[in-house]
Order: structure tokens, then sequence, then C-alpha cells
């Protein structure tokens, strides 16, 4: 296979500097001309056949160069017989010459309407091989047209097919023209990137145009970026590799475009002889229709170096050959070089007359040139803007994609909390049934002891009682013999009369002292152990009646000591037992007399009367009670002091504990060692 460089078409943009690859289906190199001759002579010999489709395209694609009308001609015959044999490769490879012939007549509509034609053939049969080439011209005609977008579309499309068949030289001219394309937007990196690759396919191919090419669109990237010398460096590889394989139309526009560097850094002798070689190279190449532009291009050269009649020599020469072949970009060309020319020298007249006729041509392609500039500069605007758009699309999808990504943190932050909370639930759960258990083992346990206690209490109580009424018999018992002793005494007192100091009068008295305690001892155990025997009977009781029989009562008692026992507030009249309010007030009326060394002993008797109870108190200015002692008073037979100073029987407060807490009550005291003391008892209302 091989593949030519047929069209270097010339940009209308000012930018525009770079060649365009369009690549034609080959089966051989370029014919020349003799060589479509003996093809023509053959294909007339030939029966209808692929074979002679195959033959005609070559023929079309020979006339590439010399003859465009000749090129449709035999691509459109091609096409037909294709058409007719259902070969579809061979219409596809027609269409694509006839849409090149199309486009260097200008007719770029055409041009593309082809090339779709011949795309939607290669895709519908799937021919890669097609598709890769259709792709790239389209790419080029569309770019000539001003859409820019849509070629660079078609030139990866071309990119991709090239890419998976391997067609490295396709892919090589594919990556010169998207380079080329990046180079037209100023994308200077992009472009670099696709034309270095373009010459590292180069570098590997067999076919040495490839590498020329790809240097000499390289070079003229370094030019435009102002890379003198990288310039020069890559347009004379390219020049030297054209030269090794003797392509004199390649080391031409090489040529001139060095010259074109030389001028520009004033390098008159180089510029000058390189333009005169490229014109030698044109010539010997029999390419004629090159050879008005490069005059042209030696005129200007001459010029720029004020060497006028050469100037006008090469632009006049250069006119009379336009005129005959009617391009009217070379025309504009030369009355351009003409006119500053004249200008140059001063003939004004000559410089006006070049200057009309400039004018005049510049109008007639003026529209369509300068529309189509506009669409380019436009399409170049929307590109800008689009890629722009682009880019703040894709930092909007990258702060979208972080934010999802964050998102998505928190999902799993929040699913890991979830599952935390579901364990923590899960061991709460599984916590509580387990103390729930305990709870209930708890309870059992405390059922079970209750049970037990209860029991005990009972049997307790069962005791108790027992012990009372043993306590109450043997009282009751003891009373008998005690009774007997005082009798017997008192008997043995009045016989026998013992004066008065004598030991027997002494022992008597202490013999009468003694039972006479023992007696209170059993009363006071035998009123203790009444208390739980008694029953439960109640009556109205008027406490205010109950103080004052206690009063009495005390009287004879404490005659001669100045006593006093008031009531502070008015009591109450309760449904009590009337014995058990007696004794319990009496008891502690009493001790509050008795344990009192005031010269004037005064108790002082108050209630308080609460939503849901009385509360008494029994205030006296006795000797007081130390606290350590408090809680001990309230034991049987507990007493703080001994007989001989406070006569008792340590069962006083013990009787009014036990008829308080039979109540429901509570007994409690303050008292200060010499202030005295003041009880206090509580009694429910209910209990009342
Ligand atoms: P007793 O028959 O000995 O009076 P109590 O049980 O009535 O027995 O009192 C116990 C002890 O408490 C008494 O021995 C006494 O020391 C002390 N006591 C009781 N009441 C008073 C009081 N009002 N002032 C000082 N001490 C008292």
């Amino acid at each position: 296979m091989n593949y030519s460089i047929i069209e270097r078409s010339q940009h209308f943009l000012l930018l525009v500097f770079i060649l365009n690859f369009t690549i034609v289906i080959s089966t051989d190199a370029t014919p020349v001309t003799s060589e479509i001759d003996s093809l023509i002579h053959i294909t007339k010999r030939l029966e209808t056949s692929n074979e002679k489709v195959d033959l005609l395209n070559e023929i079309s694609w020979g006339y590439q160069y010399s003859n465009y009308q000749k090129t449709l001609e035999y691509a459109e015959e091609a096409h037909l017989l294709a058409d007719s044999l259902h070969y579809d490769r061979g219409k596809g490879r027609a269409l694509i010459l006839m849409a090149s012939s199309h486009a260097s007549f200008g007719n770029l509509d055409k041009a593309i309407v082809l090339s779709n034609q011949s795309l939607a053939i290669a895709n519908q049969t799937n021919d890669c091989y097609l598709i890769s080439k259709g792709a790239n011209n389209l790419g080029n005609y569309l770019y000539d047209k001003g859409m820019l977008e849509e070629s660079l579309t078609a030139y990866h499309k071309s990119l991709d097919c090239s890419e998976t068949i391997q067609d490295t030289l396709c892919m090589a001219y594919t990556y010169e023209n998207i380079g080329t394309f990046h180079a037209v937007m100023g994308n200077n990196k992009e472009a670099e990137i696709y034309l270095l690759k373009a010459v590292n396919i180069g570098l590997k191919s067999d076919d040495p145009m490839v590498l020329v090419s790809a240097y000499y669109n390289l070079a003229s990237l370094e030019h435009n970026k102002k890379n003198i010398s990288a310039a020069i460096f890559n347009f004379e590889k390219a020049y030297n590799i054209a030269k090794s394989i003797n392509n004199l139309s390649d080391m031409a526009c090489t040529k001139v475009e060095l010259a074109h560097i030389y001028a520009e850094v004033g390098n008159k002798k180089l510029a000058i002889q390189a333009v005169h070689d490229a014109i030698k190279y044109v010539e010997q190449a029999n390419e004629i229709y090159i050879l008005p532009s490069y005059y042209l291009d030696l005129a200007n050269i001459y010029l720029k170096f004020d060497i006028l009649d050469e100037a006008e020599f090469f632009s006049i020469k250069s006119l009379n050959i336009i005129k005959e072949t009617d391009d009217s970009d070379d025309l504009l060309y030369a009355y351009e070089t003409l006119y500053q020319l004249y200008e140059k020298d001063k003939d004004f007249e000559q410089a006006f007359i070049y200057l009309q006729k400039h004018k005049a041509c510049k109008d007639s392609l003026f529209s369509d040139e300068k529309l189509l500039e506009i669409s380019k500069l436009e399409e170049i605007y929307q590109s800008r803007k689009k890629e722009k758009e682009n880019a703040f699309l894709i930092a909007h999808q990258k702060e979208q994609a972080n934010i999802i990504k964050n998102q998505k943190l928190l999902n799993i932050l929040l699913g890991v909390i979830m599952m935390l909370i579901a364990m923590i639930g899960f061991l709460l759960a599984r916590a509580f049934k387990i103390k729930n258990k305990s709870h209930k083992l708890l309870e059992k346990r405390v059922e079970m002891r209750t049970k037990q206690l209860s029991e005990t209490n009972k049997k307790l109580k069962e005791s108790n009682a027992e012990l009372e009424r043993f306590a109450h018999i043997t009282s009751h018992d003891l009373k008998e013999p005690l009774r007997n002793i005082s009798s017997f005494v008192k008997l043995l007192d009045r016989k026998t009369v013992f004066p008065d100091g004598s030991s027997e009068r002494e022992y008597m008295n202490f013999i009468t002292k003694n039972t006479t305690q023992m007696h209170h001892l059993i009363e006071d155990v035998l009123k203790y152990s009444k208390l739980s025997n008694e029953t439960k009977k109640t009556d109205k009781v008027d406490l205010n009646n109950t103080i004052e029989n206690i009063k009495f009562s005390l009287s004879n008692a404490y005659l001669n000591r100045n006593v006093s026992i008031e009531v502070g507030t008015d009591l109450p009249t309760i449904e009590n037992h009337p014995v058990r309010m007696h004794l319990l007030f009496k008891n502690l009326i009493e001790n509050g007399i008795k344990y009192n060394k005031s010269d004037k002993p005064k108790v002082e008797i108050n209630c308080q009367r609460d939503d849901d109870q009385y509360v008494f108190s029994i205030k006296d200015n006795g000797i007081g009670i130390k606290k350590e002692y408090f809680p001990q008073i309230f034991q049987m037979f507990k007493r703080l002091h001994n007989r001989s100073e406070y006569e008792g029987t340590g069962l006083g407060l013990s009787i009014s504990k036990k008829i308080v807490d039979a109540l429901g009550g509570e007994i409690w005291l303050e008292s200060e060692e010499g202030k005295g003391t003041t009880f206090h008892f509580s009694i429910p209302k209910i209990a009342s």
C-alpha cells in the first residue's frame, strides 16, 4: 500500500500555514503518465469486473496532480461500474476520488456530500480501511469549509479506525492533520504532541514521505512559535529526506519555506537562493501550476531587499502565467506584489493601476473569502467557548464527584453509626434481659427472704408472747410470796419494838425497802407484759383529763417539791386506750420531775397537730441526758443512775416506747446535760 500527499491547500486564515493531507487509496505508487496510458489501454480490453473498477480508480488517482477533470471522469466511471457490480469498496474509493476532484475545483460542499456517501458505504460494510481514509479527507473539507469542530470529530474517527487496524501511515497523516488543527486553534502544546506522534511513526515507517511531512509540519509549528532555529532545523530535515528520495515537489516547498525564514532574519543571499532552488525543482518536476506562486514568492523577497528590477521581472512573469491558468488567489497575490513594487519605485501611476486591479479582484473574492474567514473565526470562538464550558463542567463534575465521595463517606459513617447503635441496642436489650432475669431472681429471693422473715417474725412473736406470758405468770406468782414477806415483816415490826438506831431496826428497814422495790419491779414487769395481752378496745380519750388525773396522782408523791405541770396548748381528744395513754404520759411527766434537781421542777406538755399525726412534747427543766445515751435509754432495765440516787426500775421508757410503737408512732428526745430534756412522740391520727 502506498499513500501520497495529493493536496496541499492554502488556507485562508493568516494563521494557517501547515500542509493539509488528503489521502487517496492506491494499490501502488502514483502512476506516471506512461503508466496511466498503459492502464487506460488495459482497461479498455477488460470485461466488466471488480478488477476493471480498481483500474479505473488507479487511472483517476494517476491524474490527481495534472488533470482534476480527468480524475473526476475516471472516478465517476469507476463509481458507476462498481455500483452495477455491487462492489462496495470500489464504489467507496471512487467516491473518495470524486470528492477530492470537486474539492480541487473549490466545490467543498460537493466534496463533503461525496465523502459522507463513501463513509456511509464504509460504515455499512464495516470497512475500517475505507473509513479511516474517507473520514480523514472529510475532516480536511470540513476544515476548509470552516466547520472546525466537525472536522476534528472526523479526524478522530479516522484515527480510531486507523489505530484499530494499525494503519500506521494513515495514523501519521491523521496525527498531522489533528496537530495542524490545534496549531491553527493556538493550542501549541496539543499541536506539538500530535506532530511528534507523526514524527515517531515516520521514523519507524518504510515510507520516507511520512517523515518529510511530519518534519515539515513540526517546522511550521516552530516557525509559528518564532523558534527560528528549530524551524530551520526541521525544514532542513524534511528537505534532506525529500532530497534522498528525489521528491522534487516536497524539496521545492520546503525550500520556499526556508526562503521565507531567511528573508525574515535578513539573510538575502540564502533567501533568494532558496526560492531559485525551489523554482528549479518545480520546473524539473514539471509542476508548472505551482510556478506562478513561487515566482511571486521570489518577487516579494527581491522587493523586501529593494531589488526592484528583479522583483518586477518575476512578478510580470508570474502574472503572464496566471492569466492563462486563471487562478484568482495567485492573481490577487500578483497584483498586490506589483502595486507594492511600483509604490516603492515611486511609479505611482502604475501602483494605482495595480491597486485598483487588486481591489477589483479582491472585491470579487471578498464576500466568499470574508464569509469563510468570519465563519472560521466564529467557529474558533465557539470552540473556545465550548472548551471553557467543558472545563467548567469538568470542574463542576469533579466537585460533584467530590461531594458524592464525601456523601458516600458520610453514608458509610452513618451506616457504621447505625450499626453501632443497633449493636448497642442489642447489647442493651440483652443486658436488660439479663437484668430482668436477675431482677426476677432477686424478686424471688426477696420473696423467699420475706417469707423466711415473716416466719421468723411469727416465731419471734410467738416466743415473745410466750415470754411475756411467762413473765406475767411469774410476776403474778412472785407477788404472793412478796406480799407474805411484807405482811410478816409488818407483823414482826408491830410485835417486837426495835429501838431507833438499833441494828435490828436498820435490818427491818432494809427488808421493807427491798420488798417495796421488788414490788415496784414486779408491778412494772406486769404492766409491760400486760401491754401485749390487753384487749384492743379503744375509747374516746380527752387527753386534758388524762393530764389532770396524772397531776392528781402525782401530787402526793411530790408534795413538798414545788412542782408545776403545765399544758401549753389545749390537748386533743383521741380514740385510744385510756390506760395506755395514762401510762405513757405519766412515765414521761414523772421522769421530768424525778430527774430534776431544780427548786421549782417544771414540766410542760404541748401538742402539735399535723395533717396526719399528733406530735406531743413533754419538756422539763431537769438534769438532762448526755447525747451518747439517747439510743440506750429506751432499752428494758437501762438506767443511767443507781437507785441510791434516783429510784426506779429502768422500765418506764421501754413501756412508753412499746405503747407508741404499738400505735404506729415514734418516740425521740432532745436534751442537754444540766439544761433539761424534751421527749417527743407522735401518734398517727388514723391510729387514734
Ligand atoms: P426509771 O424507772 O429508772 O425511771 P426509765 O426507763 O423511766 O426508768 O428511765 C430510764 C433512765 O433514763 C433513768 O434511769 C434516767 O437515768 C433516765 N431518764 C429518764 N427520764 C429522764 C429525764 N426526764 N431526765 C433525765 N434523765 C431521765
